[in-house]
């Protein structure tokens, strides 16, 4: 797993980019996540209703 797209506004969280804006470095797993993290965009999506990205679905 390469990266997780929130299904309600289509954010996506790649694991090679990581999110500094979170304080998750570049390369953090997605198992790394804290569950309770939300959607830095919307706010409204928990990490639990992401939408594992394979290398071949990524954009
Ligand atoms: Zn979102």
């Amino acid at each position: 797993m390469v990266a997780a797209r929130c299904p309600g506004c289509g954010y996506v969280y790649e694991v090679a980019a990581g999110e500094e804006r979170e304080g998750f470095a570049a390369g953090t797993a997605w198992r790394d996540v804290p569950d309770d993290w939300t959607c830095p965009d919307c706010g409204v999506r928990d990490k639990v209703d992401f939408v594992p990205l394979t290398s071949e679905a990524a954009p």
